[in-house]
């Protein structure tokens, strides 16, 4: 922790977590938001973060105000540490996407709560509270036009912690597609903002070497736009991981371009390999999802791809059919996730109003748990296949296949080895 200056202003910034992490922590990535929170905090004030990941929240200690972002599955525990704060007679302040989507339920447990992008509104509220008249709501304008304008995140705020990378930075904020159980359309507005391409360039430049990971929902979304970004990395000797949609890999020069700015693995959303999903919009063309993945992956990128079970149209045979398509198509590491029908998305309206949410506790909506009922299967079913599906396709001779056949042997086998350390035995439960 830094020495305090008696005279600044203290402000803490809390990443809540909800489970302790082992060794596996080293490879998680610091918080973006609180990073562009800190970045936009005038520079009387003093900054302390606590990412509870890594360390313990210091209750104790003399601070003038605390902030904490909540995705949905954090919720649960933001509100328990704000509770403690606010017990003690310190000013809590909630943000991110769950305060954001259910103002009034956070407001239950925090002075003030900021709604949509922290960085309009920040500066404001601080002023605001060293005045004493912090507001209950401080909501950020609707985004509009093309052009995000943002400052560049504090890394300074993450000393003494070990992650994976601190260098992460985000191009663009929203994209381009809705999908209904997708929270980012609705958070970011229906814009789809990319910074000015120099402007990243000079972000990067100053990082130096090392690791780099855009924190975009879709940094290809508009292949026009990232061009020119892409170019500009080409020739930096970066090594870079990102998240895209798989329709990128439909222009053969954007996946080459990809591969030579630096990019050694890229996250895609394929969501599901079989039903109506598999005919969305944003993978749906004349190629196959295989020959796209394909293309990547000739490039020597790791192709991450992500997939989940339990849209309405899914059956038992889900499972098998997915597990058979990731092998056959030489996806490098697949990732598997439940459906889940977060709050402020078009799926929990739907799910809510069709009276099949299980229950309403947040913290259990993690994409590792069933919180509905499915239409063609019981949530037990779907728990088991989602667990068989992680098994199977994360034993030895499986990885050993994937690996094998493709490029970047190295790499690839050690991502697969780290992913297969945080998968479970199945197990019977809901
Ligand atoms: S393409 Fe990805 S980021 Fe965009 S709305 Fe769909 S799930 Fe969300």
């Amino acid at each position: 922790m830094p020495d305090t200056d008696p005279k600044k202003p203290r402000l803490l910034l809390v990443y809540p977590a909800t489970h302790k992490l082992g060794w596996v922590k080293r490879f998680q990535l610091p918080s973006l938001s609180l990073k562009q929170v800190a970045a936009a905090t005038p520079e009387e004030w003093e900054v302390v973060l606590a990412d509870e990941v890594h360390e313990d929240v210091p209750f104790d200690g003399a601070f003038d105000l605390v902030g904490i972002t909540a995705m949905t599955h954090q919720a649960h525990r933001a509100y328990e540490i704000a509770d403690r704060f606010r017990s003690r007679g310190v000013a809590v302040v909630l943000g991110g996407i769950h305060p954001s989507v259910l103002p009034e339920e956070a407001l239950q447990h925090a002075d003030a709560v900021v709604v949509g992008e922290a960085e309009p509104v920040w500066p404001l509220l601080l002023d605001d509270f060293l005045a004493g008249r912090l507001k209950r709501l401080y909501r950020a304008p609707v985004p509009e036009g093309d052009l995000l304008r943002i400052p560049w995140g504090r890394r300074d705020v993450f000393a003494g912690k070990q992650y994976l990378t601190t260098r992460t930075l985000q191009a663009s904020r929203g994209c381009p597609y809705d999908c209904p159980f997708c929270i980012t359309t609705n958070f970011f507005g229906k814009s789809f903002r990319y910074r000015d391409p120099e402007e990243v360039l000079a972000e990067l430049r100053s990082f130096g070497k090392g690791l780099t990971v855009f924190l975009d929902d879709n940094i290809l979304g508009d292949p026009l736009r990232a061009r020119p970004i892409l170019k500009g990395m080409a020739g930096m000797g970066l090594k870079w991981g990102g998240q895209a949609n798989l329709r990128f890999a439909e222009d053969p020069e954007l996946v080459q371009l990809l591969a030579a700015s630096g990019c050694i693995g890229i996250f895609v959303g394929i969501e599901s390999v079989a039903g109506s999903h598999a005919n969305h919009p944003k993978t749906g063309s004349r190629f196959s999802q295989a020959d796209l993945i394909k293309r990547i992956r000739d490039t020597g990128v790791v192709v991450e791809a992500s997939v989940i079970f339990g849209f309405d149209d899914h059956d038992e045979s889900v499972f098998e059919r997915t597990v058979r398509f990731l092998e056959e198509s030489r996806v490098s590491l697949p990732t598997f996730h439940i459906l889940t029908p977060y709050p402020g998305t078009a799926l929990f309206d739907q799910f809510d109003r069709e009276g099949r949410l299980l229950h309403k506790d947040w913290s259990r909506y993690d994409h590792g748990q069933v919180v509905y009922r499915p239409r063609l299967m019981t949530p037990e079913r779907l728990l088991r296949g989602w667990q068989e599906a992680r098994w199977e396709s994360y034993r030895l001779p499986a990885i050993a296949r994937r690996v094998m056949l493709g490029p970047g042997k190295p790499v690839h086998l050690l991502y697969n080895l780290l992913r297969r350390g945080g998968i479970d035995r199945p197990r019977d439960g809901c």
